[in-house]
């Protein structure tokens, strides 16, 4: 189509309107600029956009705007179609009516462009957006290839989401898994497991264009495009994506509303069109409360899976792999030791296995449970493990042989009221509860009631040999 000399002028003069109206220079070149007209022929202009986001960012924010400019230049009876540039899976000539607006839209397509870039080395282009007018570019995946599904222990902990993920691998975008949602708390795998369906997708389909991006990665680059005018680009490149998977996006909480926005239509797009998309987060999504509604309310469409902290034995199976993994051996009882001292997460219990391993090699030292014992009394004190009042009672309780009920209870008998102060003296020492907290969890009492345990503890740890002996050895049980 070439543009013809009426269709021009019309346009010209709409634009010199829309200019006016808008005052914002930059809103005018981002969004109207680029537009190019393409044909007017009974009073139906045809605009050609550069993408189908720009298309979809026009329809939602300007339409009024193009209505009422363009009906005063060309009468009521005034239409507006789009083209648009670059679009890749559509077929051609495909009508889509869009019943909101009452104009028609349609999607006229160009054939496939030529690329005269060399596509060998794509770790040339770290930013390929950032180069208008590509269509097919082999972009890096960003995957971290030691981040396997094979090197993912599967445990009860994360059967659910290992197994979606593994789905996926084999038919991306063909599952009911899409969008996959991974969450769970910081170090128990959620990156790992998205590397790792990205890389089996590799694997399987060596032609897909997987991209792993982290969600502040997205919204730098964002940014970046909107600074430099290159949304368009950069909305091109992620619509090139047959995975897309995005890494904490928690991180968007509360924050960048257009990094929110241009993602939610990235994922229209892919979503429509058969695309993967695998995101994680930290929590699940009915608790993403800080993320747009709309964007949440997509999340929800393919399958939630949380990955949970990992129980004992899977804890040893992920142990024994990174072992084998190094080539190292180690005695079992150690490796024992470590899972059952360290429960929190996947990233402290590799931490210790490799301070452990650099302690023996830097000191000739073999590997002995002494050495583990030295070593995760460092470890676990550095990385300050929550004791909850719970755990204190059930603790103290265990130690002087009594049921955990008699703390609650309301009985005089001097070995559970001992008890009881005991546990509030540690509770205080060794938790940020209030006292009045304290006072409730330890048989309902006020905190004066608290206060006063506190000081009856300290005295006669002071006066009396044998409870200063219970003192010290409970201290060391906190402590261990
Ligand atoms: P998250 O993204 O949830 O914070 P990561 O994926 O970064 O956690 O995992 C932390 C570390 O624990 C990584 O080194 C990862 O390889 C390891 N890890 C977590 N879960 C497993 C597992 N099931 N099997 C093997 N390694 C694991
Ligand atoms: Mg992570």
């Amino acid at each position: 189509m070439i543009a013809n000399k009426d269709c021009k002028i019309v346009w010209n003069k709409c634009l010199g309107v829309i200019r006016d109206i808008l005052q914002n220079e930059q809103l005018f070149n981002t969004w109207f600029r680029p537009i190019v007209p393409l044909q007017l022929e009974n009073s139906v202009l045809t605009i050609q956009v550069p993408s189908h986001y720009f298309y979809e960012y026009l329809e939602e924010h300007y339409i009024d705007l193009l209505r009422k400019t363009i009906r005063r230049e060309l009468g009521n009876g005034a239409q507006l179609r789009y083209t648009i540039l670059m679009e890749r899976t559509i077929g051609s000539g495909t009508n889509v009516v869009l019943p909101s607006t009452g104009y028609k839209a349609v999607h006229n397509l160009p054939k496939d462009m030529p690329i005269n870039i060399n596509t060998e080395n794509a770790k040339d282009f770290p930013n390929p957006f950032t180069i208008p007018g590509i269509q097919k570019v082999r972009i890096h995946s960003q995957l971290n290839g030691n981040y396997t599904l094979e090197n993912f222990v599967e445990g009860e902990c994360n059967r659910l989401a290992r197994s979606a993920g593994y789905a996926i691998a084999e038919n991306p975008g063909r599952t009911s898994f899409n969008p996959l949602l991974i969450y769970g708390n910081a170090g128990l795998g959620k990156t790992h497991l998205a590397h790792a369906i990205g890389i089996k997708t590799k694997e399987k389909y060596p032609d897909k264009t997987v991209l792993y991006v982290t969600a502040e990665q997205f919204s730098q680059q964002f940014r970046e495009a909107s600074a430099n005018q290159t949304v368009n680009d950069f909305m091109h490149f992620y619509e090139m994506i047959d995975v897309l998977i995005i890494d904490d996006i928690h991180f968007w909480e509360n924050r960048v509303q257009k990094t929110q926005e241009a993602f939610f239509h990235i994922f229209n797009y892919l979503h429509q069109r058969g695309k993967q998309i695998i995101i994680t987060t930290d929590k699940a999504p009915a608790d993403l409360a800080g993320l747009e509604s709309r964007l949440i309310s997509r999340l929800k469409w393919g399958l939630s899976a949380d990955i949970q902290a990992p129980n004992v034995e899977t804890r040893m199976a992920i142990l024994k792999q990174k072992l084998a993994n190094d080539g190292v051996e180690m005695p079992h009882e150690v490796i024992e030791y470590i899972a059952y001292n360290i429960n929190t997460n996947v990233r402290e219990l590799e931490g210790a296995l490799i301070s452990l391993m650099a302690q023996s090699s830097l000191n000739k030292k073999q590997i002995t449970i002494d050495l583990a014992k030295q070593m995760i009394d460092k470890f676990v004190k550095n990385t300050a493990r929550e004791i909850t009042i719970d755990y204190i009672q059930k603790v103290i309780c265990d130690y002087f042989n009594l049921p955990i009920e008699s703390i609650q209870s309301h009985t005089r008998k001097r070995e559970i009221v001992q008890a009881r102060q005991l546990a509030m003296y540690f509770a205080k020492k060794m938790t940020k509860a209030s006292l009045a907290i304290i006072g409730l969890q330890c048989g309902n009492k006020d905190h004066a009631t608290v206060l006063h345990a506190c000081k009856t503890v300290t005295n006669l740890a002071e006066t009396d040999k044998q409870f200063r002996f219970w003192v010290e050895e409970l201290e060391k049980k906190f402590n261990q």
